[in-house]
């Protein structure tokens, strides 16, 4: 099996590529417009550049351009994190990632995002598998935070010398700074 992974960062990539590495080839898709700043998204791709060199597979890199991303989050930047305005953010993604992977004859794709303890892995798994059934691919759904994913990523993370972000990605996320 040819498996397209959508990679949300480099640490949550850790365990969701070693868990899903025994099935096939697994190929990286680095597609995240909601990072800022652009100096912040270069850190997290070169994040991913690091992990990919080490364990030697495969990533895409498709050009950096929030306008998309900005549009679609229009009228939702202040509601907090785990809100709709995050759904609108994933679904978004993983939209772009089941077009890839039917575009270019993936077998399936699945995300890193469920190995974070922040993400609902409920609504990825279902807006993965709408988005599949609507575009005529195959989704994986996954939850690679349980069985200690998280802190598997944690540690993987400190082991290999990867940068681990301390705050999700968009500019509405970023914390507060106290004055
Ligand atoms: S907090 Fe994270 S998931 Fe939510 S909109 Fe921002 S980048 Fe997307």
């Amino acid at each position: 099996m040819r498996l397209l992974l959508h990679i949300c960062c480099a640490p949550d990539a850790t365990t969701a590529y070693k868990r899903l590495s025994g099935s096939g080839e697994v190929v990286g898709y680095f597609f995240n417009p909601n990072v800022q700043p652009y100096e912040e998204y270069l850190k997290r791709r070169q994040a991913l550049e690091k992990l990919s060199s080490i364990w030697n597979f495969d990533v895409f890199y498709p050009p950096y351009d929030p306008d998309e991303w900005f549009k679609t989050v229009r009228g939702l930047e202040d509601l907090p994190e785990g809100s709709m305005r995050c759904k609108a953010c994933i679904a978004f993604r993983l939209r772009k990632s089941a077009l890839f992977a039917k575009e270019n004859g993936f077998d399936a794709f699945a995300t890193s995002l469920t190995t974070s303890p922040h993400k609902d892995v409920n609504f990825t798994n279902d807006i993965g598998t709408k988005l599949a059934k609507k575009i005529g691919t195959t989704y994986i759904p996954s939850a690679f935070r349980k069985n200690n994913g998280f802190l598997e990523s944690v540690n993987y993370c400190k082991s290999l010398g990867i940068y681990r972000q301390n705050y999700c990605g968009c500019v509405f996320s970023l914390p507060k700074v106290k004055v």
